[in-house]
């Protein structure tokens, strides 16, 4: 069977001010909401600043999310009075997994799952998850997630830059179905956040790379997300690029099978 994914936002953190006016309501490829995805429309990674606000537009019922895994615990990511929204009219507690180093605040009728980096944990029926070491703010507990479903896998690296040792190696030999790369920054060079986020440049150096040891293969679609607009050309503009590497790039409300 195969597996939905959805995206449900695809910014970095340079949101724009239409998401307040003409935009409330509606979503579009170049103004980009908090950086979260969907997977069955019961796994959702990350619940941010706009979380909600793109369930809602898309008319998914948040009582059918079961889990939620948590990349990091920076503002658009981890949006406490969201997940509190999102727990709030559910039979079960909603899980979330996060880090086992994280401390999150109480919050009504959740269960707090801690992880071990490159333990693998069963999410639900036949889903599992595995937390990989990211390159990104230290203090916020990045990780990245290595899904296992239905024979397909999918890896989600938002935030963080390149891949540390540890997890590259971890991808080897994977044959990735989806693999999605944090593309913060566009493409020139001289950008200063490649301690923390990837750049077009980068994913043009890795995703070669990544294929010479069948991390990602011929078949693995690939995505760029979080992306930051203003640091970016037109989404247009920026697919035709993604095309030239063999990627696509995400956009809000985007719906593709794994
Ligand atoms: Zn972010
Ligand atoms: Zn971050």
């Amino acid at each position: 069977m195969a597996l939905k994914i959805t995206f449900l936002g695809t910014c970095a953190c340079d949101f724009s001010p239409r998401l307040k006016t003409d935009l409330r309501d509606k979503l579009d490829k170049d103004v980009r909401r908090s950086s979260s995805m969907l997977i069955n429309d019961t796994l959702l990674l990350d619940c941010g600043t706009h979380t909600i606000n793109s369930l809602d537009i898309l008319k998914i019922p948040y009582e059918q999310i079961t889990d939620l895994l948590i990349t990091h615990l920076h503002d658009d990511h981890f949006d406490v009075e969201n997940i509190k929204k999102l727990a709030l009219n559910r039979h079960t507690p909603l899980r979330i997994w996060v880090r086992e180093d994280a401390t999150l605040p109480e919050i009504p009728n959740t269960q707090i799952n801690k992880m071990t980096l490159f333990e693998r944990y069963l999410i639900s029926d036949n889903t599992y998850a595995t937390g990989m070491m990211a390159n990104h703010d230290e203090s916020a507990f990045p990780q990245h997630f290595l899904i296992e479903s239905e024979k397909k896998s999918i890896f989600y690296g938002c935030d963080g830059a390149w891949l540390l040792n540890k997890t590259y190696y971890h991808l080897h030999k994977r044959h990735l179905d989806v693999a999605v790369f944090d593309c913060t920054t566009g493409d020139y060079e001289g950008e200063w956040r490649i301690g923390e986020h990837n750049g077009i440049p980068m994913l043009r150096v890795m995703l070669p790379s990544l294929k010479s040891v069948e991390a990602i293969t011929d078949k693995t679609k690939v995505y760029f997300s979080h992306l930051a607009p203003s640091l970016h050309k037109s989404h247009d503009e920026t697919e035709k690029i993604a095309h030239t590497l063999g990627a696509f790039v995400a956009y809000d409300g985007l719906c593709i099978e794994a």
